[in-house]
This record gives structure tokens, C-alpha cells and sequence, in this order.
């Protein structure tokens, strides 16, 4: 089912806050653009500009309301802009925000001209007076001339050094268990709790990292899973992915780590999305927009590229990790081992500036090059790609640090949203924090802040390894088949065989 919902910088949350919640406690409105930022399942408006009355555009006393030339005024900026409407008022009340038969009567006259000069749905906004907002977009009805629907949003995002959101309970309501969660609850809370539960938490890359994030959500009562990757698991990979065993070889990564959360959750209904594309495909990027924090738990630099600019685009915070192994030449000794974690996105230095990847590896990459064994001979990988010795220890840590990460983000413990970035150094015992790091003074990441679907560049494309990786695992469903009708199985053990390796590739 399509879902909604709304994300706003915590730059324009403050002066619409500062605008429509007034010292006289007199309701008040403005409008504003937004830009659509599109997921395969969700569709969110990004507020782009705001456009506050001027003196003689609105009447404040009594019922709020605006005047004919302040929303002609309106329509023609957004026209200019090529940009959709919001239109944004105050209760006098705290938490989401229901309608007023007036706010009913009002939105609904403007939907038909918005819709009809812009071309997207108009976006209403309500604002309490504690700053929690509520939203909705009103979409025309098929078939029916000047009909349109109220879709209400399921959350309104405000995303600055925290991550602050106000969820719609009729939509989407907390869900969690107070007997499982007994002493994570005792820790931060019910109200903590209720907003955690709701989360819709994106892992890319189900490796060591990823595996282990995904465990330590599942414990934490996070019930709104989205797996992303296109790999199946290995032998070699048994060291190191958590909840991941021997009958799970050949298997994609996503369905293992699916049935181990399904184990491991405390939350007593979740739901898991898995998708089998490389964040780099259509479909994983398409997919990943539809979530509120993304964990970046990849070793390469084309998805670190593509995570990089969806945390910018499209205001979805990322959180980001890679262990660094240092071995004597033979490989037969340690020498040292380090691994980071940081938090990407608005008003944050990014993953490029902060030297996680490069992009002429990144370009590389999507060039094949980096797959192509003849021209990675003899070059020194460590230069492309994050290391490939790992030890479950180190995983493990690095998994339990990016948690840390999104809870500061998300919870802000004693006011803390944003330790910066953690280096910890396995040889010494001891952590690094750098908070003051900055992108780069024309660091491309920082022009594309909110631009979403309109920031005119495309970062995924065709992905070969991706492409190969799951026609293996179909083809060999497929030999599977032949095998048992040439061995003279029963046909009915064959079908059932077959559906049942469908559902757990
Ligand atoms: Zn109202
Ligand atoms: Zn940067």
C-alpha cells in the first residue's frame, strides 16, 4: 500500500515555528514548495521554500485566513520553481493534528488549482504548539472530474543534527512488548520505546556488519525491518554473519538474516521487506527511499556513493562503518586493526569529505573495472576496496557502534544528538571522536541538500554482479528441478519442492 509522509530541515521546522506559533496563541498561517521525493512504496514531500504573507495577505483575528492575491502570489512562485504547494497553519493544541471541518473546506478548494498548475498534490501541514506536525497530500481521484482524496501522512520527519518525528497513531501505532522489554524500557522509557518501535530502519548490506545491526534491532524492538542486498551467502561468510548457519549456504543474504530476526524480535509484530537488488539498481534505491534511517553496511564505493547522496537528496540520515585490517605481508600476523563509524547526512560532513570512499573508485566501479580481474592484478586493492580480513569481534563492535549512532541521532541523550565521528584502534583499546569535521568548501553533496527526485542526477544504473549473482541462485533452482525429474521423482514432491525453494531462496 502507498504510504506518505513529509521531512523537513530542522533550519525551515525553526522559522515556520517561529512564524506560525505566535505569542498571542492566535492561529496563523503561510505556504511553502516542496519537492517530491519518491520511494518505491512511500512518497514524501521535501519543504523546499517558504512563502510568508506579507502585511495585507491575511486576516489573523478570528478564524486564520488568507486572502485571493496571496495565493496567486503563491501559485506563481511555485510555478517558477516547478515546485508543489504546501499549505501550512497552526492549532493551538500539542501533538498530530487532526482537521476542522474549515481546514476540510479550505484545502479541498485549493487542490484542483494546485494539482492542475503544478502537477502534484497539494501537501497540507498542521503545526501544534509543542512543534509536532501533521501532514497530508490531497491526490485526485481517477475517473472523476475535480474529485480529490485526503491521504494522510503516517509520519512528518524533521531532520537537523537529530532526527525528530511526529508519528500519525492512527497509521502506523507503537508497537511493543512491556514484559520483553522490561529492562531496555526501564533504560529510556515508554515514550522512547513507542518511538523506536515505529522506526523504519533500512540495512544495505547484510555482510558481518549488517547481519549483526540487523540482531542487535531486533532485541532493541525496532519492528519495521527493510534488507537490502543482492548477494547469496558463502562458506567463508559462517565466521562472521550472525544468525546465518551451514543450511543457509547458496541462500540470499536477505532471507537468512530474515528468518533470524523473525527469531530474535521483541516487538510483538514486525514487518521485514527484502529486497534482492543492489542499492546501485533501481529498485534498492527506490526501495531505500522509503526509510527513515539507513545503515550503510557495504565495503564498495559505488553504493557508499549512492547512500552518500541519498542522505542528502532526500534527507534520510545515514550511518556508516568500515574496519581497516593491517597484516604483516605473508598474512600470517597482525599488525593493527581500526575500525569507524559516523553518521552522514544534513548538516553533517559527508561520506566522501570524510574520505570513506572516492569517486573515481566509485566511477570505476560502475565501469566493471573494479570486477575485472585484469585490471585489478597486480594493483593494490586496499586503495578500492574496505579490506577483506575481518574477525567476528571486530564486526560485532562495529555493529554495536552504529547502533550507538542511530540512538544518539534518533534519542539525544541529555540533549546529545551528534558525537561526530568514532575511530576506535583495536591494538591500543582506545577511541578517537572527531566532532568538527566539515565537507569540503564545494563539496557537491552540500548543493543537492533537499533536492530529491528534481536533483537532475542519476547515481544508480546497471549493476553486472548484481545481475549475475541472482540469475546463479535462479539457475539453480531451475537445475534443482531437472535434477529430481531426470532422477524420476514424484512430481508432486517436485512442485513442492520447487515453492518451497522459492520462498526460501
Ligand atoms: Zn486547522
Ligand atoms: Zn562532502
Amino acid at each position: 500500500m502507498k504510504t506518505f509522509s513529509v521531512v523537513i530541515t530542522d533550519e525551515i521546522h525553526q522559522q515556520l515555528f517561529a512564524h506560525l506559533i505566535r505569542e498571542d496563541e492566535q492561529e496563523d498561517l503561510c505556504f511553502a514548495t516542496y519537492i517530491p521525493s519518491s520511494g518505491l512504496n512511500r512518497s514524501t514531500g521535501i519543504l523546499s521554500q517558504i512563502i510568508l504573507p506579507e502585511e495585507d495577505e491575511r486576516n489573523v483575528h478570528g478564524n486564520v485566513g488568507f486572502l485571493p492575491h496571496y495565493f496567486e502570489r503563491v501559485l506563481k512562485i511555485a510555478a517558477e520553481r516547478k515546485e508543489g504547494i504546501a499549505f501550512l497553519h497552526s492549532h493551538p493544541s500539542s501533538g498530530w493534528q487532526g482537521m476542522s471541518d474549515d481546514d476540510v473546506v479550505a484545502e479541498t478548494r485549493m487542490s484542483p488549482s494546485v494539482m492542475g498548475l503544478t502537477g502534484l498534490p497539494l501537501l497540507g501541514l498542521t503545526l501544534g504548539t509543542d512543534g509536532a506536525w501533521s501532514g497530508r497530500f490531497w491526490t485526485k481521484n481517477e475517473n472523476e472530474k475535480r474529485r480529490y482524496s485526503c491521504n494522510w501522512c503516517e509520519t512528518v520527519r524533521v531532520v537537523g543534527r537529530k532526527l525528530s518525528i511526529t508519528y500519525n497513531d492512527a497509521l502506523l501505532p507503537a508497537i511493543f512488548d512491556s514484559e520483553k522489554q522490561l529492562r531496555t524500557i526501564s533504560a529510556w522509557g515508554n515514550k522512547t520505546q513507542e518511538d523506536l518501535s515505529r522506526l523504519k530502519i533500512g540495512i544495505v548490506g547484510l555482510g558481518s556488519v549488517g547481519s549483526v545491526v540487523a540482531e542487535i534491532l531486533a532485541r532493541t524492538g525496532i519492528s519495521n525491518f527493510t534488507l537490502i542486498d543482492f548477494d547469496a551467502v558463502e562458506e567463508k561468510n559462517l565466521d562472521r554473519l550472525t544468525n546465518v548457519f551451514k543450511d543457509d549456504i547458496g541462500r540470499a543474504k536477505v532471507l537468512a538474516v530474515t528468518d533470524g530476526i523473525r527469531k530474535s524480535a521483541t516487538a510483538p509484530k514486525i514487518k521485514i521487506t527484502t529486497c534482492e537488488y543492489s542499492i546501485c539498481e533501481k529498485p534498492g534505491y527506490n526501495t531505500a527511499l522509503d526509510c527513515d534511517i539507513l545503515f550503510s553496511c557495504v565495503d564498495r564505493p559505488w553504493p557508499r556513493q549512492v547512500l552518500n547522496f541519498i542522505s542528502y537528496a532526500h534527507l534520510i540520515p545515514v550511518i556508516d562503518g568500515g574496519i581497516l585490517v593491517r597484516t604483516n605481508k605473508r598474512n600470517t600476523n597482525i599488525i593493527g586493526a581500526d575500525w569507524k563509524a559516523q553518521t552522514v547526512g544534513y548538516k553533517r560532513a559527508c561520506l566522501e569529505c570524510l574520505g570513506q570512499y572516492k569517486t573515481e573508485n566509485a566511477v570505476l566501479e560502475i565501469s566493471g573495472k573494479l570486477d575485472d580481474p585484469d585490471y585489478i592484478k597486480g594493483l593494490d586493492k586496499s586503495k578500492f576496496l574496505d579490506a577483506h580480513e575481518n574477525v567476528f569481534a571486530f564486526s560485532s563492535h562495529l555493529a554495536s557502534m552504529e547502533v550507538l549512532q542511530m540512538l544518539t541521532l534518533f534519542i539525544a541523550p541529555s540533549g546529545v544528538s551528534d558525537v561526530g565521528q568514532q575511530l576506535y584502534h583495536f591494538v591500543l583499546g582506545s577511541m578517537d571522536v572527531d566532532s568538527n569535521k566539515e565537507c569540503h568548501e564545494n563539496c557537491f553533496f552540500q548543493s543537492v541538500i533537499g533536492k530529491g527526485d528534481f536533483a537532475n542526477v542519476t547515481v544508480y544504473g546497471e549493476h553486472a554482479v548484481a545481475v549475475a549473482a541472482r540469475s546463479l541462485r535462479s539457475k539453480e533452482i531451475l537445475s534443482n528441478i531437472v535434477n529430481d525429474v531426470q532422477h524420476k521423482k514424484s512430481i508432486f514432491l517436485v512442485i513442492k519442492k520447487y515453492f518451497k525453494s522459492l520462498l526460501n531462496r
